[in-house]
């Protein structure tokens, strides 16, 4: 099996999309890649970064890089945090600092609309090139309080259109059948379909 190398220290990212990508790639990040360099995330848009983190990564590792960039847009807030969702509350925030200051922000726009929605773009590189970026959505709306224990980020605040259950009181299966980032591994299998990777 080929080697993918996730442009991601994020272990939650890395179990979604490994579990997603199992038996097509032998999946590894950046905590297998000791010395990768520190990519910085100054696009404005989800593409633009995973392209960034993407061909940096795999002109490092050479061969194969995929990076996620990944967020939430939240409506009444003109699309913020956006790019900015891991680092909203600053720089090394946790996600229960983050998940506070959204849920403050909001309480200041009583009434105004709780849509939201998480968004992901996938770029795949080699050895330093950008072959291919893949997207993904899915709508929802943030409710009032944190609820469940699994998932990571803003999950516990956010619920999918069609369901009553945040992301983090669904189980992975569920979460990993609807989410943005399933979405966009969607589109890599499709374009790995027509494009059988060449790993000589
Ligand atoms: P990135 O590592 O720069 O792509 O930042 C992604 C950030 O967006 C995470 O730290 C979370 O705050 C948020 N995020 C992305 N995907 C998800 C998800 O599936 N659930 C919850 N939060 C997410």
């Amino acid at each position: 099996m080929p080697r993918l190398v996730l442009a991601t220290r994020n272990a939650h990212k890395t179990a979604e999309i490994a579990a997603m990508l199992a038996g097509v790639f032998d999946v590894a990040d950046l905590r297998d890649a000791p010395g990768a360099p520190e990519i910085e995330e100054v696009g404005a848009t989800f593409a633009e970064n995973a392209a960034l983190k993407a061909n940096g990564i795999s002109r490092f590792t050479g061969g194969w890089a995929l990076a996620d960039d990944s967020g939430l847009e939240v409506d009444a807030l003109g699309g913020e945090p956006g790019v900015r969702s891991a680092r909203f509350a600053g720089g090394r925030a946790t996600d229960a600092e983050n998940n506070r200051l959204l849920l403050s922000r909001l309480s200041a726009l009583p009434g105004a609309p709780r849509t939201a929605r998480f968004r992901c773009a996938l770029a795949l590189a080699r050895d330093g090139a950008l072959v291919a970026t893949f997207d993904g959505t899915v709508e929802g709306r943030l409710i009032e309080a944190p609820r469940g224990a699994g998932g990571f980020g803003y999950d516990p605040l956010f619920i999918a259109d069609g369901y009553d259950r945040t992301f983090a009181e669904l189980s992975a299966e569920a979460k990993n059948a609807i989410s943005h980032r399933a979405r966009a591994l969607a589109g890599f299998r499709a374009w790995l379909a027509a494009n059988p990777l060449d790993t000589a």
